[in-house]
């Protein structure tokens, strides 16, 4: 049985059907994935993890995706949004103890005041950090004319999942309207490549009605667009979410765990020099979730740095880890915790996804 597997991990290319074997690759079979994925990251991206001191500044959102416990339709979430020197005392503390990076995450926001907040907010973290922080936002679908604008403010990074590829389940955990529509999701992604961002997408594992072909048409899809990072993570249930209904459809969470690992160890293999994050869905089903996905190819983590007072009320799935532990320990454990899985740290280093790079280059030759 495992003959077969070797000899897909052989090739040079997979095709969606060699990647649904992949994604239903039993115990003993996974063990060779794993490894290989771990064999390309170390030769292509090298053996090292960077940090994203993530930054989860508030929980308003005018969208009402299905599965997420901060839509705007959950009226029993206390809303926050956390003042602008909060913000910055979270990216001075990311500078000083030499993440090389933050995340800006919030619910998503349209309006003119929240723009042009998020203008400020970067021109200032750039100032109070030498112009040296990297900086990722993750804001959701915006208009050509904002992403502009916040790359010109110092962004360089932007995370926008597609949440999935197929448009017929897109439309299965989002409610159908203007303001979720899929193809203008789609073209939020074309814009943000097309300014210079950096761009990263993903999506959720194990939600109801996705099959292992929709998986691998995910998987595809993130080659097909040439993404330079990607992170995607367990679909986690939410009870007071619409889609909560269908949870007798799920897999168990620990299938969802290993199905993770698996599509970002195929990932790695199939692009083999962007940037992968350990989602921090993953660590709540598993307290060393994030590590076993660095083992097998991740090569980004996001410790969260959001002031403590407010991590209890951005909780887009239950379970979430971490949201009582200060940022200083949650610091300390993982350092621990990455050296275990036999990566090094990438301290005050940016960590740009070599990808990035090398799609310039050809983007050149190509005009
Ligand atoms: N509002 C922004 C960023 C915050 S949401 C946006 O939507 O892009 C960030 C990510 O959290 C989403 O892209 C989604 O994939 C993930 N998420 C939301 N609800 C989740 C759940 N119940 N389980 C797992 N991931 C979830
Ligand atoms: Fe809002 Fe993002 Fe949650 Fe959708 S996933 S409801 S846009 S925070």
């Amino acid at each position: 049985m495992s003959d077969r597997i070797s000899r897909i991990l052989k090739k040079e290319k997979f095709s969606k059907a060699d990647i649904v074997k992949l994604l239903q690759t039993n115990k003993e079979e996974r063990q060779l994935l794993f490894a290989k994925a771990n064999e390309v990251k170390k030769e292509y991206v090298g053996l090292k993890t960077y940090y994203r001191g993530l930054i989860e500044f508030s929980n308003i959102c005018a969208k009402d995706c299905y599965y997420c416990g901060i839509r705007a339709g959950n009226k029993n979430v206390r809303r926050y949004d956390i003042s602008d020197e909060q913000i910055l005392q979270a990216v001075k503390f990311a500078y000083d103890n030499n993440y090389g990076s933050v995340v800006f995450q919030s619910g998503e926001r349209m309006d003119k005041q929240f723009i042009e907040r998020i203008e400020q907010l970067l021109i200032k973290s750039k100032n109070i950090t030498n112009g040296k922080i990297g900086i990722t936002i993750s804001l959701g679908e915006q208009s050509s004319e904002t992403y502009k604008k916040w790359y010109n403010a110092g962004a360089h990074r932007y995370l926008l999942r597609i949440e999935s590829s197929n448009k017929e389940l897109y439309y299965k955990i989002h409610p159908q309207n203007a303001k979720h529509d899929f193809d203008t999701r789609l073209k939020a992604l074309y814009d943000l490549q097309k300014i210079g961002y950096q761009t990263g997408t993903g999506v959720m594992i194990g939600l109801p009605f996705q099959t292992f072909e929709h998986l691998a048409d995910d998987l595809l899809f993130f080659k097909a667009f040439d993404v330079d990072m990607v992170g995607m993570g367990p679909y986690i249930e939410h009870t007071e979410t619409p889609l909560y209904h269908h949870r007798l459809l799920l897999l168990p969470l620990e299938e969802r765990f290993i199905l993770t690992l698996k599509m970002i160890a195929i990932l790695r293999i199939m692009m083999k020099d962007i940037n992968i994050a350990a989602a921090t869905a993953l660590q709540a089903i598993d307290p060393i979730g994030r590590e076993k996905a660095i083992k097998v190819g991740a090569n980004i983590i996001m410790p969260n740095i959001t002031p403590t007072i407010n991590r209890e009320d951005y909780q887009l799935y239950e379970n979430k880890p971490c949201i009582d532990e200060g940022a200083d320990e949650c610091t300390n454990c993982l350092e621990a915790r990455i050296g275990i899985s036999g990566d090094d740290i990438g301290y005050g280093e940016w960590g740009d996804a070599p990808h990035f790079k090398n799609r310039k280059k050809t983007d050149l030759y190509n005009i």
